[in-house]
């Protein structure tokens, strides 16, 4: 479900023509609708209903704060993987006792800044990274909450740069080595063990991978009780995938359906992760068509948009569907590419594009999440402008860069 439709062959974002849109803040532009965004936030908390879970929206799958502070006003908490998100979460006012904090790679200062700030817990994922946060936490007189990140070694059925749960993974420990941790838990003294976690991957369309995850870890579960365990806490991680193509992924309430009963069994406190589930279809991203190439072999579209605003397609032989902003009957085949120097710089190959002509737009649908949030700089572009629509109204949600804000940083060397 999303609320980007054609009325009267045009397409809108809600109430609100996307020719208006671009006409008035340009493009590149990505697009957000704020139903969109919500309705799926209140799907899933509706789905999960008879447990009650906590919510924690994955920030990196678009961290822009106004999109932070609408969920976290709607009660959602924040699931972070830097101390940069840590900075956005408490941003956009997000309690503190509502962040989880997942990474391999956590620092020193991040993991203090974490702890000082009394985060609800962390989810660790290697025994040196435990160790380090019981020392930091002692140096600090503190006592802080970790779970454990479990790599159940399950098979996501993902792109393979997105699945993070089997062995081959860098994410999380292996049941074993978890238990023996377990064993060891009263060694750590300024850390509490309090509960697991697992995040198997992205854009996973079934849910036998999460059940076969999910009673994976039920059945650690009882191993740790039967030894005297106790633990407050099983975070499921994210994962939902969304409909990009063809896709028919379970709805919210068939995977609640599929997993409530053995979160249920647990007796434990459940938090979930959920990113693109929330945020992939609540954005679509505008461009202009530059210029209209015919070579020897193919027909190029040349828009105003390229890798650096959007990454997916290059990174994961992503598919984003591409509509006209006004319906056009006639379509052809052609790739949709971006003014980057680079080969890998497309949006779309060998696809059916409606038969557009230059100065037309173009929309990228479904690019709310990883599109802006993995974007950049490259070629010394601006990043673009980001806006969002409720109804008949339009917020602007983070300007367009300037050409100051791209060497903002940048020093001259004096050579002497
Ligand atoms: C990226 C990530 C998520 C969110 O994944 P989605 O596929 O966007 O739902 C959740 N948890 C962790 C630990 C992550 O790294």
């Amino acid at each position: 479900m999303h609320d980007f439709k054609y009325k009267n062959n045009q397409l809108c974002c809600e109430k609100i023509k996307v020719h208006d849109l671009v006409e008035r803040f340009g493009t590149p532009l990505h697009i957000y609708s704020y139903n969109t965004l919500t309705d799926h936030y209140i799907k899933l908390r509706n789905a999960f209903s008879e447990i009650k879970p906590l919510i924690c929206y994955s920030v990196k799958a678009n961290s822009n704060l106004a999109i932070l502070k609408v969920l976290v006003d709607k009660g959602a908490g924040l699931d972070i993987v830097s101390g940069g998100e840590l900075f956005r979460a408490l941003k956009a006012g997000c309690p503190a006792k509502r962040i989880v904090y997942a990474s391999v790679g956590k620092t020193e200062a991040e993991i203090a800044t974490a702890i000082s700030k009394g985060i609800l817990f962390f989810n660790v994922e290697s025994l040196s990274e435990l160790r380090s946060i019981d020392s930091i936490a002692g140096q600090l007189d503190k006592i802080t909450r970790v779970a454990i990140r479990i790599n159940p070694d399950v098979e996501a059925k993902t792109h393979k740069f997105i699945t993070t749960g089997k062995i081959t993974n860098k994410f999380g420990i292996d049941l074993n080595n978890a238990y023996k941790i377990l064993l060891l838990r009263n060694k750590f003294r300024n850390v509490k063990i309090c509960g697991l976690h697992i995040h198997i991957g992205s854009q996973i369309t079934e849910s036998a991978p999460f059940v076969a995850a999910i009673e994976k870890v039920t059945g650690f579960i009882k191993k740790l009780g039967a030894r005297g365990i106790k633990l407050e806490y099983l975070n499921i991680g994210g994962g939902l995938g969304i409909i990009y193509d063809k896709e028919a992924p379970q709805t919210a309430q068939v995977y609640a359906d599929e997993v409530v009963p053995l979160l249920k069994s647990t007796g434990l406190s459940i938090i979930m992760e959920p990113g693109r589930f929330i945020v992939g279809n609540a954005g679509i991203l505008v461009a202009k068509v530059l210029y209209i190439k015919t070579t020897p072999k193919k027909k190029f579209i040349i828009v105003d948009c390229g890798m650096n605003d959007l990454i997916r397609p290059a990174l994961y032989d992503a598919y984003h569907n591409i509509l006209p902003l006004r319906k056009i009957s006639k379509s052809e085949k052609a790739d949709l590419v971006g003014p980057i120097c680079e080969s890998g710089d497309f949006l779309a190959k060998e696809r059916l594009i409606a038969k557009v002509k230059e100065g037309d737009y173009l929309a990228v649908m479904s690019t709310g999440a990883y599109g802006f949030s993995m974007s950049s700089n490259y070629n010394s572009r601006l990043r673009a402008a980001e806006v969002m629509v409720n109804k008949n109204k339009v917020s602007v949600i983070r300007k367009r860069e300037t050409y100051a804000d791209i060497v903002r940083n940048e020093l001259f060397f004096k050579a002497e």
